[in-house]
């Protein structure tokens, strides 16, 4: 029987519309499927979340507490509402990759951490247009005398600093997986971009004979696609779903980067939404695990983030143009799993925040939040969901009952799920599930990565790419 295509790729996210895109470039033809819309730019972030965020942002984790789970839903996937900064996947971590998971090439996928990292168009922050959220944090890091603060480097060609990555670039300047990979991909003529459609299972070739998808429309029509390879790339939430569907054991192994961010609020005009808000970033010599990045959110998001409600909630809202914030995430030692008693589309996440990571958590806040103290703050806002989270003096930031915080207290989120499908755990190197099944997404990162994990996905979708080709691109 004659293929539909070569390949069938289900996802536009960094796996997805790397892997298509190189594909393409290679001669072979693919279909790509994507259910979400098309992302334009809205001058209301909670119009963004409500239309590209996955079940309008309210994805969230159980278990010691409640952890909402941020992915995408559009054109991009994930890339098209993330903050663009780009960091290498950690020395460490490839090495251990190299030494413990068998055909993993360490060198291979180095050069690919390199094509994705010139393709995106890579460059840092300048100072300028590094918002003063950032800036007011750096002068209370040198204040107290704490070194290695630095400018980001980010996804980006003309970012002119409007502070809305997270909720569709206004300018089209992010270089997102859609703008990188997929536009450059369908003008070679070898993609058909299947929008409104998605994958609703995918069919292991058996005796060297095709693979297939199932896919399902807009309007409720169904077909089966045959192709040489099916590669999954619906993300660490859905993927899982399509893998248990075949027989693999996938879903368990989730870690998030737990994260949480910091509010300030000072005397002077800060106006933290010009600029870009994730712009600088800092590491904690004693804390390794523990990054820290700024994050800023546009006035009409604050209601949303800020870990108040009533009347202390409207003093921040109504001071919002001055106030700063900054983030950290940790890479994280507790697990997670994921299931779908409703289908690929609900996940039903568990998640543990480990002991060890609550008290990373807290190391974080409290270092972010000594920052901006010493920068001048008259008041720090810390992320937890008791009454006493609002802290005037260093001192009092001293006297604070850390020990007393629980997990549940905790005003965190995880933006990067990551592992459900891990390399040498649930897929080999080559990243096959099956025959004729390929897997390449956030699921197969085989660890807590601890930094921003696109670089790290795009790069295992141009290795998978290269080795469907025979070697060829
Ligand atoms: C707010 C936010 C900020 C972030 N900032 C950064 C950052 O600055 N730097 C960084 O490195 N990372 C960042 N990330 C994370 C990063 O963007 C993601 O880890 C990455 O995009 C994940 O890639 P992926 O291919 O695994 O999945 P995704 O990019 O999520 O793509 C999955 C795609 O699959 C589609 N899909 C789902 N179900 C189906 C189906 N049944 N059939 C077909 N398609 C389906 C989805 O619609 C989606 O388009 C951020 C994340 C968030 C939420
Ligand atoms: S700061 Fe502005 S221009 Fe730059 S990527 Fe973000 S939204 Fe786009």
């Amino acid at each position: 029987m004659k293929p539909d295509f070569d390949f069938v790729v289900a996802g536009t996210g960094a796996g997805g519309a790397a892997a298509a895109a190189r594909l393409a470039e290679g001669g072979a033809r693919v279909a790509v499927l994507e259910p979400g819309p098309r992302a334009t730019p809205q001058p209301d972030g909670t119009r963004a979340v409500a239309l590209y965020y996955a079940n309008a942002g309210l994805t969230a984790g159980f278990g010691n507490g409640l952890f909402p789970v941020a992915v995408g839903r559009t054109v991009g996937g994930t890339t098209t509402i993330n903050s663009g900064t780009c960091l290498r996947p950690p020395i460490d971590a490839v090495a251990r990759w190299e030494r413990t998971i068998p055909g993993f090439d360490a060198a291979a996928f180095r050069a690919d951490v390199e094509d994705v990292w010139r393709t995106l168009r890579v460059k840092t922050v300048p100072a300028e247009r590094a918002g003063a959220s950032t800036q007011l944090l750096f002068r209370g890091l040198e204040r107290l005398g704490v070194s290695g603060a630095h400018y980001l480097d980010r996804a980006e060609d003309g970012c002119a600093g409007d502070g809305r990555c997270c909720f569709v670039c206004p300018s089209g300047a992010k270089a997102t997986a859609a703008s990188a990979f997929l536009e450059p991909a369908l003008k070679t003529g070898n993609v058909e971009l299947k929008a409104g459609w998605r994958l609703v299972e995918a069919i292991p070739a058996r005796r060297g004979g095709l693979a297939g998808a199932r896919v399902a429309g807009p309007n409720g029509e169904r077909r089966t696609l045959g192709a040489r390879g099916v590669i999954l790339a619906c993300g660490s939430l859905a993927t899982p779903y399509f893998l248990r569907r075949i027989g693999a054991s996938a879903g368990d192994g989730l870690t998030i980067h737990p994260a949480a961010k910091v509010f300030a609020r000072f005397d002077e005009t800060v106006e933290g939404w010009r600029g870009v808000p994730q712009a600088g970033g800092f590491l904690d010599p004693e804390a390794p695990r523990l990054r820290f990045e700024g994050a800023f959110v546009p006035p009409e998001m604050a209601p949303l983030t800020i870990p108040l409600e009533g009347r202390r909630l409207r003093a921040w809202i109504e001071a919002y143009a001055n106030v700063a914030s900054f983030g950290f995430l940790v890479r994280d030692a507790g697990r997670g799993s994921v299931l779908h008693p409703v289908g690929a589309d609900m996940p039903f996440i568990r998640y543990t925040l480990a002991d060890e990571d609550l008290r990373l958590m807290t190391r974080g806040m409290r270092t972010v939040a000594r920052a901006y103290l010493a920068a001048g703050a008259r008041k720090v806002l810390l992320p937890l969901n008791r009454p006493d989270n609002e802290i005037e003096t260093p001192r009092a930031l001293d006297a604070f009952d850390w020990e007393s915080v629980r997990a549940a207290e905790l005003q965190l989120m995880g933006f990067h799920p990551l592992g459900t499908a891990g390399l040498g755990r649930v897929v080999g190197s080559d990243l096959a599930a099956a025959p004729g099944v390929y897997v390449c997404d956030g699921s197969v990162v085989p660890e807590s990565l601890g930094v921003n994990p696109q670089v790290t996905i795009y790069a295992f979708a141009l290795g998978l790419a290269r080795r469907l080709l025979g070697g060829r691109a």
